[in-house]
């Protein structure tokens, strides 16, 4: 045990000129306690290890060293954060509100790091403490409070508005328990729960003071004013205090700092005293329990909605809380609210929080008496809206009982809207029973619906689908009425992603390569890379990317052997799937291409193959059988091929268990083939395609989503394209689509899917994967029997290119040089552009620091 004493010794190692031993007259950045130099940092990690940590370094763990590094980092934000909020209050502007169920964030520190420029520094200061910063990395828990893609395009959309320093606020949920973590035993997904503030949260800042009341249930009554008029009240039944958590959002290489601000449900404070006095302790503390479930945990559920109770109280609980923190922000300033559309632009990221077009409604009509049209005229002005699928099945609607049940005034205010817009309609299209059948927020068929899409469209000013095809889609089909009605509501927002994470922090040889060649301009303007294109033909820069890529699947290689004991040849094609586990994405389909290739072995024990390492990765909602099949399906057929000794290595499956961000930081950057291949029309955008593709792995994919724009940058003769088009997709199931023709008529097909049907990767179990083999058969309703012998004659195009490795390092070299249009940066310049009309604030940093005025 090193004794406080020696904990002073072990400081005065470090460069007494540096220290701040004498009163100053006057303090910089550089010389209080968060400044930058070497020196500094080495004693604030320091006393952040003996002072908040509470240990010294003969018994700090790894975990320690991250809270005390983590916490070095965060007060050198902090000028920054209250700088950047003062500013924005101070200069009355106009600030992009980002709602979202799901913020997919990512571990903080190592993007906080590249963000401030400290990361090399840090390095530095780590290893003089005998310390491997890669390893204090690894200690953080991984923030996963979102399912997949719309989460992880929130963070990066966060990335982007503070490094193009955009005022920005996002706004969330603090989920106790997020995305479960998986397990796979006996080839099965096991869900265990993901307590991820256990160990407390470094990078958070709760604000009890800014707490907000959010209220639920109960009923409405018509009351009369002062003047007689009738309005109605909501009697709510139950009060839960919202508290917001703070975490500070740096961009990179600027001094912008935004907020998101993530909002925990607790008890309120007055909540049952009079079962607290009567002596029902347990009573009251039961209900308190009940009130703090709703921000307990994330519903697991991707591109399905849930329609439960809870989580429409989830819904409800943080729009309700942030546009009431948005109007105090607001009234700070202003008189009234008549301006609030100009200081706040409010995007829903898909309709998970589009009840706040009903909440603004009613905070304006009845908490400030604003008459309905001059309320819905601001509400309108103030949201957009943002859609995420085509898959009717996968928009949101709430049943009109289980509204009523939680949000009575709501409901009504929804059928006032409803009402409102319907007698419009028919004014200007009488007669037209179809088209207000289709418009209608409400579902009249089997149990009165909300339909959240429709409301959101409503109350909207801007609607924008997340690539070319998607918004073309959606126009032509699954909000067709709506476009035909407002054509100028409707904009493609491409979506994008941050080139700081997916490739500074994942792909730092890749990054340090480029940056030789063309200097660091990239990293703020992707469409810098395209110089790297004059490289392709200079043997000694193929030679190097080469021997990047094959240092990067090392890695990931030597991380699999370590963590998940399983060895894969760094010489075989990494062919890599990593996403959700969704029928429409079809890993199904991988998995038919891996059985197709066996088949071949198992005929020829000698047939040329070229070496394969098939990595999976992905979770399965909890509830989704056929999805959960499909991982037991991968597993159950790795299970034979890695083990019959005709293969003899040439091909290999490994399911990584728990995809998530830290491991798409591993794997995006390690894969030589990138696996796109949802039936066309099903995948809005994709934002996997990107992260691989700017990393130099090559694509196999369909026309869907961005892969098409990915296809275009990239040029067409550098991504391996097969399948049905979205068009065809339609007019064959228009047509009637019979899948058995296809195993009737393909011999290789039928040898594949008999193979599983008669339970040779189910031993003992013939009947275990029937579902899948029925569902391929008799319905199909992804085509995977249509796309599949398109599919395996590309890959078979993927072997023949990567047996010529001068002309893979080539295409890939072209991949990453031309995936410029796919940063977020992009993205949200057009957002603030297009949509929301906010143009960047610059934060400046060199006034005093108000917080050592009066020293
Ligand atoms: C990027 C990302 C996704 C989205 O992947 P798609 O291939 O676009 O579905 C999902 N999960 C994580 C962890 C990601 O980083």
């Amino acid at each position: 045990m090193m004794s406080p004493r020696l904990f002073h010794q072990e400081q005065s190692m470090i460069d007494q000129s540096t220290l701040n031993t004498s009163p100053q007259p006057t303090i910089t950045i550089e010389d209080d306690r968060t400044g930058m130099s070497v020196a500094t940092l080495k004693r604030a990690f320091l006393d952040n290890l003996f002072y908040l940590q509470g240990i010294d370094r003969s018994q700090a763990t790894l975990y320690d060293y991250y809270v005390a590094l983590a916490y070095t980092i965060r007060d050198r934000l902090l000028h920054r954060f209250i700088k950047t909020v003062a500013t924005y209050k101070q200069e009355k502007v106009k600030v992009v509100c980002y709602l979202s169920a799901e913020f997919l964030m990512g571990r903080h520190l190592g993007n906080n790091l590249i963000n401030l420029g400290l990361y090399d520094k840090i390095d530095q200061v780590m290893k003089e403490f005998d310390l491997d910063l890669n390893e204090i990395i690894e200690q953080e828990p991984d923030p996963g409070l979102g399912n997949g893609g719309l989460g992880r395009l929130a963070a990066c959309f966060l990335d982007s508005l503070a490094s193009l320093e955009v005022p920005a606020i996002g706004y969330g949920i603090r989920y106790e328990f997020g995305i479960f973590h998986q397990r796979i035993q006996d080839g099965w997904q096991v869900e265990v729960p993901d307590n991820w503030l256990r160990f407390g949260n470094p990078w958070e800042i709760p604000r009890a003071d800014e707490s907000v009341e959010v209220k639920l249930g109960g009923h409405t009554e018509i009351i009369h004013n002062e003047k007689n008029q009738p309005k109605v009240v909501w009697i709510p039944e139950r009060t839960i205090l919202a508290i917001p958590y703070d975490t500070p959002v740096p961009g990179y290489q600027t001094n912008t700092v935004n907020p998101l601000r993530l909002w925990k449900a607790e008890a309120s404070e007055e909540f049952n005293f009079e079962a607290f006095n009567s002596g029902l302790y347990d009573r009251a503390v039961a209900e308190k329990m009940d009130a703090e479930t709703i921000s307990k945990v994330l519903y697991p559920n991707d591109n399905t909605p849930a329609g439960r109770e809870l989580r429409l109280a989830q819904q409800y609980f943080f729009v309700s809380a942030s546009l009431q923190d948005l109007i105090r922000i607001h009234l700070r300033t202003h008189p009234n609210l008549d301006t609030f559309y100009e200081l706040t632009a409010i995007q829903l990221n898909d309709t998970h929080p589009a009840v706040a077009i009903a909440e603004l409604m009613r905070l304006f009509v009845d908490r400030y008496d604003y008459d309905w049209d001059k309320a819905w005229d601001i509400t309108q002005k103030t949201f957009a809206y943002t859609n995420h699928t085509l898959m009717p099945e996968a928009l949101e609607r709430w049943s009109v009982d289980l509204f009523a049940k939680l949000l009575p005034r709501h409901l009504e205010i929804i059928y006032e809207i409803n009402h409102r817009f319907l007698t419009g309609l028919q004014t200007w299209f009488p007669n037209d029973e179809a088209l207000v059948e289709s418009l209608s927020l409400i579902e009249e068929n089997h149990g009165k619906k909300i339909r959240m899409a429709n409301l959101a469209c409503v109350g909207s000013h801007a609607i924008n689908g997340v690539a070319a095809l998607h918004t073309e889609l959606l126009k032509k089909d699954t909000l067709r009425d709506f476009a035909k009605l407002w054509p100028q509501k409707f904009f493609n927002k491409t979506n994008g992603v941050t080139p700081r994470r997916w490739i500074l922090l994942s792909n730092p040889e890749l990054s340090a390569l480029v940056t030789e060649k063309i200097g660091d301009g990239w990293l703020k303007n992707l469409d810098e890379m395209r110089q790297i294109e004059k490289f392709v033909d200079d043997p000694e820069f193929c030679r190097r990317w080469r021997e990047i890529k094959q240092n990067n699947k090392r890695n990931l290689a030597a991380y699999l052997l370590k963590y998940r004991n399983v060895q894969i040849d760094v010489n075989s094609l990494f062919d890599v799937q990593v996403k959700r586990i969704h029928e429409y994405k079809r890993q199904h389909l991988a998995a038919l291409e891996i059985i197709h290739l066996y088949n071949r072995i198992k005929q020829n024990p000698h047939a040329e193959i070229v070496p394969r390492t098939f990595i999976f990765g992905g979770k399965a909602a909890p509830g989704y059988f056929m999805a959960k099949l499909i991982i037991k399906l991968i597993n159950a057929v790795g299970e034979v091929v890695n083990n019959d000794p005709d293969v003899r290595g040439r091909l290999k499956v490994v399911f990584v268990s728990n995809f998530n961000v830290s491991l798409g930081q591993r794997i995006y950057p390690a894969a030589d083939l990138s696996e796109q291949i949802s039936t066309a029309g099903k995948e809005a955008s994709g934002t996997g395609n990107m992260k691989f593709a700017m990393n130099g792995a090559l694509t196999i994919g369909t026309l869907d989503g961005a892969n098409i724009e990915i296809r275009e940058e990239a040029g067409p003769e550098n991504f391996f394209l097969f399948g049905l088009t979205a068009e065809q997709v339609y007019a064959m199931k228009e047509n009637g689509y019979h899948p058995h023709t296809y195993y009737d008529n393909n011999f290789d097909l039928k040898a594949v899917i008999d193979r599983i049907a008669h339970g040779y990767f189910s031993p003992g179990n013939p009947n275990l994967f029937h579902p899948i083999v029925e569902s391929l058969l008799h319905h199909d309703p992804y085509m995977l029997l249509a796309d599949y012998q398109a599919y395996v004659g590309c890959q078979d195009e993927v072997s023949k290119a990567y047996a010529d490795q001068d002309r893979w390092t080539k295409m890939s070299i072209l991949n990453s040089a031309r995936m410029g249009k796919f940063s977020s940066d992009r993205t949200i310049r057009e957002y603030c552009k297009e949509i929301w009309d906010v143009p960047p604030v610059k934060i400046s940093l060199d006034e005093y620091h108000p917080e050592y005025a009066d020293l």
